[in-house]
């Protein structure tokens, strides 16, 4: 066992595959914590994408669930993995704007300014010209984003394709931030599983419209409106047509936990309903409001620091469904800056009370 809770040797199946599943024994894993990526297991990866495989790997905003974006067989694996509705389309991976240019247009105007925020967790809604039609649900639109994390990078590179990745969890439910959640959720489901530098925003990457006008954000995330605006011009959140999505993600429920998770916004009505709650319910809550509980609770780090609540969020939610405990609570958020996708998220997640 290693600082980080996990052996990985001697890891055997979780498959739990249904009759008529296709079903893999073991994953191949990439151990990529202590070391940086070395040239074997760089020529490993990119073996596995050029043949169809898929992988899963961590980004900066959450772990990924990567194929070569330019093969229909490739792409059409990943949905059938993650259980994913085949009309929410998948974000383009890249590791230059060369590869950019090679799968979708892009004018000089948009370059010069997403030089400004790439490599960084923001996904541009561009013209598709080169990936699979699988990968973008038969949109002739295509989401792109450069990853800032250097792994990521530096697998995307070597590969040499755009990587297709929505994030590494399955339909609907939280999304993946830690090493050992990837590895307990996803080993014998994929060819290969890269454990490395654990997500540092912990939320998925914003989604902009760059070319409506004003642009919109079509889904809030780990960049800000206030970081986006100096470089993009006042943004618009979109808010959002159920019926007819321009980003088809958003009409499906999302990022939540197997149990039930309850939204208390007010801390003051939640620390009540905590305090008469029963004992196999469990509080997630900032660690300033933990301290003031006097039992157990699901720590989101300190209430003044929104950055490490994000960092959290996901894992909070996995530790909740991996623990005794049968239903949560969790309170709200300031409503500004990063505290916009954080709640965003937890009120996805969280069923009516
Ligand atoms: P995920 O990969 O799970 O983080 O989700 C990707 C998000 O990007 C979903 O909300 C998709 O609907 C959205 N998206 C991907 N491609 C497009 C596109 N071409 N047009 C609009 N939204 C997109
Ligand atoms: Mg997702």
């Amino acid at each position: 066992m290693d600082v980080t809770g996990l052996r990985i040797d001697n890891i055997g199946s979780s498959d739990k595959s249904q009759p008529g599943e296709r079903i893999k024994l073991k994953s191949k894993i990439i151990d990529w914590r202590t070391a940086p990526p070395d040239l074997a297991s760089l020529q490993e990866i990119k073996d596995i994408f050029r043949s169809g495989g898929n992988i899963v790997f961590p980004t900066e905003t959450v772990f990924g669930l990567g194929a070569n974006a330019l093969s229909d067989n490739a792409c059409s694996k990943v949905f059938l993995t993650k259980k994913r509705p085949g009309d929410n389309p998948l974000i383009v991976h890249v590791s230059s704007f060369e590869m950019v240019e090679r799968i979708a247009e892009l004018d000089q105007e948009l370059k010069e300014k997403l030089t400004m925020v790439w490599p960084g967790p923001l996904t541009v809604i561009l013209k598709n010209i080169g990936v699979s039609k699988i990968a973008t649900s038969g949109l002739d639109t295509v989401g792109i984003r450069m990853p800032l994390h250097r792994q990521a990078r530096k697998m995307i590179e070597f590969a040499g394709i755009p990587i297709a990745a929505p994030s590494a969890n399955m339909a609907s439910r939280p999304s993946i931030t830690r090493n050992s959640d990837a590895l307990r959720e996803f080993n014998g489901k994929v060819d290969a599983i890269i454990l490395g530098d654990e997500p540092e925003f912990g939320l998925e990457s914003t989604v902009i419209d760059p070319y409506s006008s004003p642009a919109k954000i079509l889904r809030s995330g780990s960049y800000t409106a206030q970081e986006l605006e100096p470089v993009f011009g006042k943004l618009e959140l979109y808010s959002g047509n159920q019926e007819h999505p321009t980003t088809p993600g958003m009409k499906y429920r999302h990022y939540s936990p197997v149990k039930p998770l309850y939204l208390v916004e007010n801390i003051l009505e939640f620390k009540k309903v905590v305090s008469r709650s029963e004992d196999n319910v469990v509080p997630i809550c900032s660690e300033e409001v933990g301290e003031s509980l006097d039992r157990y609770f699901i720590s989101l780090g300190s209430q003044y620091d929104l950055r490490s609540v994000a960092r959290n969020l996901f894992a909070a939610f996995n530790a909740f469904d991996q623990s005794n405990y049968d239903s949560a609570f969790i309170h709200g958020f300031q409503e500004e800056g990063l505290g916009i996708t954080i709640m965003n998220r937890i009120r996805k997640a969280s069923s009516e009370l």
